[in-house]
């Protein structure tokens, strides 16, 4: 299928054709005509899908009609609810470039950051907000935002805002919409709070899924280090002077560890710049921007920071410390070897470690190849017992197949038998 035969409006096409697409990732594929006629959707799938133009294609062409009232006049017709500060800039952003060709406003709003810059943004006439609930309930409070025109609510990355205790302010959120409005639910997986949230506020919603398998990318090499843990650094600044990497995201279990790291490779006069909660946004925004566009080859993150985003073409992974929860480790790996493209992932495992590295090992279903030839290397008792990690909330594993659109099994397509009460998109 191509884009032509999705019924875009020309403005969307061209900006598509700017962008260098041709072809709908499947989730767009069975998304973009149900949503196009103002069906509710249901979307199980995770970022790397394409899940973003998903939902903005059609909200945008939807809103493009608009475009011609005086802005200040135009009340904020979609809400997109993110989790994180990072996730909000970046669908926004996504709003932004598919948008080109179109008189709409966007702007992303989120805490950790002065709130003066967003108040002076929303009161020229905002047409597309996207938003982490705590900031966005702040500036409802203060009444710097109103939401009762809203046509459009996306919540995305819905199982995550369940994960980090957000979901009582989207109800508090959810409350304040009106009735009647097109509700777009994105989530990786269903647990059953999300479920019955879904209930509750889709009308009888089309579903989608592109739920990847429960295996690592195939087009990712995989290796891991045995290595004392005081070794960790002195391992990780010879593989950083020996081994060409273009781009390498390095995982570290707490904020603290990430920031060790980073010193340690300053005193080595090898640049970084670590990502994690303890930073201010503006720190984190900087961090990321300076990733993004290759002034910095290293990034040194926490898991929550580094979740959902979409880093182009990252060479390697580096996970210094090996995660509790399996799961994890499939996460962490998939944040290279996207969109097709190979990928190195390097893990360090220290004795203590180990059994968390056996529960890796068993999860993926693979024996992750040991490399000894370094001046740090260890042995490591094999037999030594697997303690189950504690159970939690995860994200799905990533998917096997070459191609990350690719993978999921067609999702049952189903009739606009019964649309919604507004009329279908031109
Ligand atoms: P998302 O899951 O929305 O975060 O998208 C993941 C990445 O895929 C982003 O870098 C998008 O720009 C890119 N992308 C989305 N849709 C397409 C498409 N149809 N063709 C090529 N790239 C795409």
């Amino acid at each position: 299928m191509q884009f032509n035969e999705l019924e875009l409006i020309e403005p969307l096409k061209k900006a598509l054709i700017q962008e260098g697409y041709t072809d709908p990732t499947p989730i767009q594929a069975q998304a973009i005509p149900f949503v196009l006629q103002g069906r509710d959707c249901l979307g199980i799938a995770q970022t790397g899908t394409g899940k973003t133009a998903a939902f903005a294609l059609p909200i945008l062409q939807s809103l493009a009609s608009q475009s011609t009232v005086k802005r200040s006049l135009r009340p904020i017709s979609a809400l997109v609810l993110a989790p994180t500060r990072e996730l909000a800039i970046q669908i926004e952003e996504s709003f932004k470039v598919y948008g080109k060709n179109l008189n709409l406003k966007s702007i992303a709003i989120f805490g950790g950051v002065g709130q003066k810059p967003q108040t002076t943004a929303l009161a020229l006439g905002i047409d597309i907000l996207v938003a982490t609930p705590g900031r966005l309930l702040d500036l409802i409070g203060q009444k710097h935002i109103k939401l009762n025109q809203v046509k459009h609510f996306v919540l995305d990355e819905a199982d995550m805002m369940l994960d980090m205790g957000m979901i009582h302010d989207v109800r508090r959120i959810i409350d304040l919409l009106p009735h009647v409005r097109q509700n777009l639910l994105f989530s990786a997986t269903m647990p059953k709070e999300i479920a019955n949230l879904s209930a509750s506020i889709l009308n009888d919603p089309v579903k989608v899924s592109v739920t990847p398998a429960a295996t690592t990318v195939d087009t990712i090499s995989q290796s891991v280090y045995f290595v004392a843990k005081d070794n960790k650094v002195s391992l990780l600044i010879k593989l950083l002077k020996d081994i060409k990497m273009e781009s390498v995201l390095i995982f570290s279990r707490t904020k603290h560890g990430a920031d060790k790291i980073v010193k340690a490779l300053s005193h080595a006069n090898i640049q970084a710049l670590a990502i994690h909660g303890n930073k201010s946004q503006n720190n984190r925004q900087m961090a990321l921007n300076a990733f993004k566009t290759r002034q910095v080859k290293i990034l040194v993150a926490t898991d929550i920071a580094a979740r959902g985003l979409d880093i182009d073409e990252l060479s390697h992974v580096l996970i210094y410390d090996q995660p509790e929860v399996a799961e994890t480790y499939v996460h962490r790996i998939g944040r290279t070897g996207r969109a097709g493209l190979g990928g190195v992932a390097i893990s360090f495992c220290d004795p203590e470690e180990y059994v968390y590295f056996k529960g890796v090992q068993k999860l993926i279903d693979k024996k992750i190849p040991v490399v000894k030839d370094h001046p740090f290397a260890i042995t490591i008792d094999e037999n030594a017992v697997v303690k189950v990690a504690p159970k939690t909330n995860h994200r799905p594993k990533r998917n096997p197949s070459a191609h990350p659109w690719d993978r999921q099994a067609k999702a049952k397509k189903q009739r606009p038998s019964n649309f919604n009460t507004r009329k279908p998109k031109a």
